[in-house]
């Protein structure tokens, strides 16, 4: 029987500008749009950031209200989680929109450095978001961009901040932070295995490494994740030209591993969510 993956399409995050790539959108109609195209070719989960008129990166919850409530029209059950990430946006604004109840929020552990600045999440500020998210009923997206960052989540179960089992994520290829190496995805995971044994997880890859790391995933029985927030730019790198295109990349070779793509209602019981509601 084939194992089920979680697709989870990061559809426009904080960096690719419209003059970067055309496909990436930015208004939430553009945004509902593409993560209905994305949901059709087979992502249950929608990994939300929005961005201002002027493109730049948004904390406005009323512009995440929008998004999630055409999501949650137009994709029955998608999991939709929210992006809590700094670029753009002062620590105080990153937790602004979670009284929206999404399903999920990603909640990085950690500080790293990224290509041009810290991305900043110190102890009591990661204690802070884990505890809204906690109040609202909201399951984090652990992100790990630096080892240290596994531990800490694990250390933030032990002190009932999150609760077990928790959903991880590895990110890898960011420039300063954990690079693209078999070795150290092989290391991810038989850390994760130890120190949170009922523990979900998935990796994203940046830029060319995408479709890399969505492979290792797809073999070693992880969850993927795809889209354009990592896979931004024109040129050679480019995989694909619209987020549901990158979600049939995946979809089209998930049977030579013995997989295929999670229905919603599936992502739901296994990242341990509540049914969706009826729209
Ligand atoms: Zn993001």
């Amino acid at each position: 029987m084939a194992e089920p993956v979680i697709i989870t399409v990061a559809i426009t995050g904080a960096l690719p500008r419209k003059k970067d790539n055309p496909a990436v959108p930015v208004t939430p109609t553009e945004q509902i749009e593409s993560t209905h195209e994305a949901f059709e070719a087979g992502a249950s989960l929608v990994h939300i950031h929005v961005r201002n008129p002027d493109e730049s990166p948004s904390s406005d919850p009323a512009l995440y209200g929008r998004v999630q409530e055409g999501v949650r029209k137009h994709c029955p059950g998608m999991i939709v989680q929210f992006s809590t990430g700094g670029r753009g946006r002062d620590q105080a604004a990153r937790g602004a929109m979670l009284h929206l109840k999404p399903d999920m929020a990603s909640l990085a552990t950690g500080s790293v450095n990224f290509p041009d600045r810290i991305y900043e999440n110190p102890p009591d500020f990661v204690d802070g978001l884990a505890r809204t998210m906690l109040d609202n009923g909201i399951k984090p997206e652990v992100e790990v961009f630096d080892l240290a960052m596994l531990y800490s989540a694990a250390n933030l179960v032990k002190r009932g901040l999150l609760k077990d089992p928790p959903h991880v994520q590895f990110v890898m290829g960011i420039p300063n932070a954990m690079p693209v190496r078999r070795s150290i995805f092989d290391f991810l995971r038989s850390e994760i295995a130890d120190v949170l044994p009922k523990a979900t997880w998935v990796a994203a890859g940046i830029g060319r490494y995408q479709w890399e790391v969505n492979q290792w995933c797809l073999a070693t029985g992880g969850h993927c994740r795809t889209g354009l927030e990592d896979n931004l730019r024109a040129g050679p790198d480019r995989l694909a030209s619209s987020n549901a295109e990158l979600v049939r990349k995946i979809v089209d070779d998930c049977s030579r591993f013995d997989r295929r793509p999670a229905t919603p209602a599936e992502a739901r019981q296994i990242l341990g969510l509540a049914p969706a509601a009826p729209s």
